[in-house]
């Protein structure tokens, strides 16, 4: 599968008062090296969840539970913080989708950026300043203005490229962008899925695209993984995912294509996605499936190939097979 990062059988829950949360049962996912791959589904099918299992900055009460994520030939479940610390932010960044929630309040940006720098190249933060400068150029800033600004002197698209530039500084294998654009005005977002593009065609980066909009996914990704409920129901390229779907939800999700730039969420499934305390019994989807037949509520079907680079979790085609719990 991927040679970049393949994630196998990754569980994550959280416990609550209200009970556990189940809220990735047994995500599948991979990606080749410089390659854009866009994770899809609604809001709570588990997209961020799984981007930060994979960064491991899943917190408490969250607890990864089973699975592998195997990236750059290390197996980063089985590292000790340490050497996480020497992955993240240097071989794999993340961005998110508020700016400037991820910048310290009272530092300048240009101190912030050299930092991540430092730590990467382990050098003092001073001696970093021609290379934040760069990096600044790179995102489109004017360096002199924004090295001293504090993050509130600066507008959320600003705030964005200094993300993206802050997490590219390092030159890192992966990036994570996890809705990138759905805060910003949509003038903003156009704009910033361009730097993107530009920039890892650039430096060879690959890019993990979490995002409700399948339009930016049709702009941007060249393979897609639907998510469902906490669980991998689809993977295709991008071409072959829009033009056969599939699983009836990819269906359904290209039936309510947004506009790029739309930042409400997907409304034309019938149905709510379910409660993940007690999640339905087989396909998670059963209950708003318009196919559905019996064996969908006994077994979960497994992500199978069922074209060449194509994988469907659905036993419309075919496919006896069942995910064995706690396998
Ligand atoms: Fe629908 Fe059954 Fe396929 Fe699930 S496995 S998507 S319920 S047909
Ligand atoms: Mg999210």
């Amino acid at each position: 599968r991927g040679k970049l990062l393949d994630v196998s059988g990754l569980k994550v829950s959280f416990y609550t008062y209200r009970g556990v949360i189940k809220a990735l049962d047994g995500v599948e996912l991979w990606m080749d090296s410089g390659e854009r791959l866009g994770v899809v589904g609604e809001t709570g099918c588990g997209k961020s969840v799984t981007s930060l299992a994979v960064m491991r900055l899943i917190e408490q009460p969250g607890e990864i539970q089973a699975g592998k994520v195997i990236f750059n030939g290390k197996s980063l479940l089985e590292l000790s913080e340490e050497e996480m610390n020497g992955v993240r932010g240097i071989e794999m960044s993340m961005i998110f989708q508020e700016p400037r929630s991820s910048l310290n309040p009272v530092m300048k940006v240009g101190y912030q950026i050299g930092e991540a720098i430092a730590k990467s190249k382990k050098m003092p933060i001073k001696k970093t300043y021609p290379e934040v400068r760069e990096i600044l150029k790179l995102v489109g800033l004017d360096p002199e203005r924004v090295m001293n600004s504090y993050p509130h002197e600066l507008s959320g698209g600003m705030s964005q490229r200094v993300m993206i530039g802050m997490g590219l500084a390092t030159h890192p294998k992966l990036l994570i962008a996890d809705e990138p654009t759905s805060a910003l005005d949509v003038t903003i977002q156009a704009q910033i899925l361009e730097l993107l593009d530009e920039l890892a065609r650039k430096m060879g980066n690959a890019v993990m695209l979490i995002t409700h909009d399948m339009g930016v996914v049709a702009e941007f990704c060249d393979k897609v993984m639907v998510m469902y409920a906490g669980n991998s129901v689809e993977y295709a390229s991008t071409f072959e995912l829009f033009e056969r779907p599939l699983h009836p939800y990819t269906g359904g999700l290209l039936l309510a294509v947004p506009r790029v730039g739309r930042t409400d969420e997907l409304k034309a499934i019938k149905g709510t996605v379910p409660d993940l305390v007690d999640p339905p019994s087989g396909c998670r989807f059963h209950p708003r499936c318009p196919r559905v037949m019996e064996i969908c509520k006994e077994n979960r079907p497994p992500l199978l190939q069922v074209e060449p680079g194509h994988f469907v979790a659905c036993y419309l085609y075919g496919n006896k097979g069942e995910v064995k719990e706690n396998a």
